[in-house]
């Protein structure tokens, strides 16, 4: 759409209020609402300001006036607000020297896009995670058979809102046996549909729903591929028309990796292949089908992976994900068939044209555009290195004896070591001034002081179990 057809569609959808979002460095959606006088054509030029100091990981407070630029192409109807909403998503560019803001994730995502065309390796990337995620109560508001009634309104308020003293004695099914019986063992067939339905509602194509391997609630619900920066946009759709669905239920949605101890953590598989003149770069006559150039494309992933996962897996939480025994890989090694390594090669298809490689690390606790331009950059460093990926691996990686297991190499064991692991090797990252130095400090910097030391100062409640009396 060009602007001049945002404001005809905004005409005929008897549009009120135009709310516009971008994202604040972590990857959640921001926003605010201007009446629908005040967009016309100008305001794709013009943008509207705001105040850049109060985003996590954005600008000084000396430095603190920003502006975001409306993407006409975004724009969509909000399938939750009761007045007809106009949703566009913005580009941020300083003030003054109207330069794109470093740290905006969707012009670090265009830039990727930009460097793939530069190489020649091909002309569009394409993305399809498969992100994964929980279904919980809302502890907030729930009203226990015993009377016991939680409001809490932070993480502290959870971890003391009496949850062991309000035990739900009723049946449960056993953990890792969720995938997939029917209801009413699958208790949110309805709310999945909704989910599905509103997401293709606005246009986003899926291609199925279902419960995933946790008990407790755990779904996925998988998007077609789609360009990267398209897929940096549906992925933050993804995440707002789940929660608000789960939300009408009385729910939650959680796209926290590893919120169970014992049972599956959450996943974003990322299916990643580059087609250049129309015609798929990854297919060949090599190892499962791959081209070549796939393979170096899995050698640059596993080479950079390390530093990778500070993207691709940000949260201290993810780390207790990338454990032995949940289908999520933990070794740094490739195969066809093999659920345990880091990249797979799906073999659903014979066909060249759906031949993709699975990148199994990410969990959705990410920022899209962040990890997907992360991965492209790892994947053209091995293309363009010829970065041997050795052989594959298709045995199962858990049952290796320690022996053989000594020799691949695994999956950072904490955010802190995938941070340091970025200290060390983000060359590849700043080609074509994808991402900037700058860029990739913040993210060190406000990862280490806002989530990897704050955790680390915080007694943990099982250190209770295991050293209050001791
Ligand atoms: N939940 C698993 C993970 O953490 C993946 C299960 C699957 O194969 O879809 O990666
Ligand atoms: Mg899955
Ligand atoms: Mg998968």
């Amino acid at each position: 759409m060009t602007p001049k057809d945002v404001l005809e569609f905004a005409k005929e959808k008897g549009v009120k209020v135009v709310d516009i979002r971008f994202l604040d460095y972590p990857g959640v959606w921001q926003h605010f609402s201007v009446p629908i006088s005040e967009l016309d054509e100008g305001s794709f030029e013009d943008g509207y300001g705001f105040d850049g100091s109060s985003i996590r990981g954005w600008q000084p407070i000396n430095a603190s006036d920003m502006l975001v630029i409306p993407d006409p192409s975004t724009a969509q109807i909000d399938p939750f607000f009761e007045e007809p909403t106009l949703v566009l998503i913005g580009d941020i560019v300083d003030p003054v020297t109207r330069e794109p803001y470093s740290r905006d994730p969707r012009n670090i995502a265009k830039k990727a896009e930009a460097y793939l065309k530069s190489t020649g390796i091909g002309d569009i990337a394409y993305f399809g995670p498969e992100a994964e995620f929980f279904i919980f109560d809302d502890v907030r508001y729930e009203n226990q058979p015993n009377g016991c009634f939680y409001q809490v309104d932070s993480i502290e308020g959870i971890w003391n809102s009496g949850r062991d003293e309000c035990p739900n004695l009723a049946y449960k099914p056993r953990h890792k046996e969720g995938y997939f019986p029917v209801p009413p063992t699958d208790k949110f067939q309805d709310m999945r549909t909704e989910m599905l339905l509103t997401l293709e509602s606005l246009g986003i194509d899926v291609e199925c729903q279902h419960h995933e391997v946790a008990t407790a609630g755990q779904a996925e619900i998988d998007m077609r591929f789609k360009p990267l920066l398209q897929m940096g946009d549906q992925l933050m759709w993804f995440k707002y028309v789940l929660k608000n669905v789960a939300y009408k239920y009385g729910r939650t949605v959680t796209f926290m990796p590893k919120p169970i101890f014992g049972d599956n953590g959450t996943g974003m598989h990322t299916h990643i292949s580059i087609w250049k003149d129309g015609e798929p770069v990854f297919a060949g006559d090599k190892y499962a089908g791959l081209s070549e150039t796939a393979l170096y494309a899995i050698g640059g992933i596993l080479k950079h992976c390390r530093a990778l996962c500070a993207f691709t897996n940000p949260s201290t939480n993810s780390y207790k994900r990338l454990v032995p025994g949940y289908e999520a890989p933990v070794n740094l090694a490739y195969s066809s068939r093999n659920r345990s390594a880091a990249v797979r090669i799906p073999m659903y298809s014979a066909s060249p044209k759906a031949k993709r490689i699975e990148f199994r690390t990410p969990d959705p606790s990410c920022n899209g555009y962040l990890a997907f331009s992360a991965m492209l950059m790892a994947v053209l460093d091995g293309i363009e290195n010829k970065i041997d990926p050795g052989e594959p691996l298709d045995k199962n990686i858990y049952d290796l004896p320690p022996e053989e297991l000594a020799n691949i190499p695994s999956a950072p064991g904490s955010l802190e070591e995938a941070i340091n692991a970025l200290k060390e090797d983000h060359e590849f990252l700043l080609k074509g001034d994808v991402f900037t130095q700058d860029a990739i400090d913040m993210w060190i910097e406000y990862k280490t002081e806002n989530e990897i030391n704050p955790v680390k100062l915080r007694p943990h409640p099982y250190e209770f179990f295991l050293y209050y009396d001791i």
